[in-house]
C-alpha cells in the first residue's frame, strides 16, 4: 500500500517566498532538490553537486493525464482544490486562500517506486489528504477527512523542474498534503503547524 515512510531530513528553510522560487534558485545554482539549504535570507549555504542526488529517478516526473486546479493555500499551506464556487474550510479560519502554481495532479494511474497512490480530495474542506490508513486523519470541519473523486497518485522524490515543484508532504497529524518549504509550517487542524513525515512530494504544474 505504501505508507508514507519517515526519514531523516536535510535541514533547510527558505525565506518566505512563494512556492517556485526555492525552484529557481535551486536550478540556477545547478542543485539538486532535496539538497539546498537555504537561509532565512535567501543565501544558499549546503548546496552540492548533482553526484550527490537524491535517491529515485534523475528525471522529474513525467506529465501525465491529471486534474488542474489543484492549488497552495497561503493560510493553512495545504493543498486543496480550487475548481468549485467555494473554497472549502481553511483550519487557519474561513476558507482556503490560492497562491502560486496551477498545480495538475495524476489520477487513475499506477503506483510505483516513485508515486504514490491513495491521495483523495476532502469533500468536506477541499483538502488533499493520504487515505491509505484506517484513520482518515483530522479534517477542520470535525471529525475526519471525507474521501471522494479520483484517486491521486503523488510523484515523490524525482528533482524538482520548471514544471514539478518540490516540498510537498504529508502531516502526520491531518493527513493533508502541506508545502514544507517555508520556515513557518501552516496551520494544522489538529493545533499548532504541520508535522512533516515521509515522502518529499514533487507536484506537477502549469
Ligand atoms: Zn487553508
Ligand atoms: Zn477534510
Ligand atoms: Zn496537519
Amino acid at each position: 500500500m505504501g505508507l508514507p515512510e519517515r526519514s531523516d531530513e536535510p535541514s533547510q528553510q527558505s525565506d518566505g517566498e512563494p512556492p517556485g522560487r526555492r525552484l529557481f534558485l535551486s536550478r540556477a545554482l545547478g542543485t539538486t532538490a532535496g539538497l539546498v539549504a537555504v537561509t532565512a535570507a535567501g543565501a544558499i549555504t549546503g548546496g552540492v553537486t548533482s553526484a550527490h542526488a537524491a535517491p529515485g529517478s534523475a528525471m522529474g516526473p513525467a506529465r501525465q493525464e491529471g486534474q488542474r486546479n489543484w492549488r497552495f493555500c497561503n493560510k493553512c499551506f495545504g493543498m486543496f482544490y480550487y475548481g468549485y464556487p467555494t473554497n472549502g474550510v481553511c483550519p487557519a479560519g474561513g476558507a482556503h486562500y490560492m497562491a502560486g502554481y496551477d498545480f495538475d495532479i495524476p489520477y487513475n494511474v499506477g503506483e510505483t517506486p516513485n508515486a504514490q497512490a491513495n491521495w483523495r480530495f476532502c469533500d468536506r474542506c477541499f483538502g488533499m489528504f493520504f487515505f491509505g490508513y484506517p484513520s482518515g486523519g483530522w479534517c477542520p470541519t470535525g471529525g475526519s477527512h471525507s474521501a471522494a473523486g479520483f484517486n491521486f497518485v503523488l510523484p515523490h522524490d524525482v528533482v524538482e523542474t520548471p514544471n514539478a515543484q518540490a516540498y510537498w508532504r504529508f502531516c502526520t497529524k491531518c493527513f493533508v498534503l502541506f508545502f514544507w518549504g517555508y520556515p513557518a509550517k501552516g496551520r494544522c487542524p489538529a493545533g499548532n503547524e504541520h508535522n512533516a513525515a515521509g515522502f518529499n512530494f514533487v507536484i506537477p504544474h502549469w
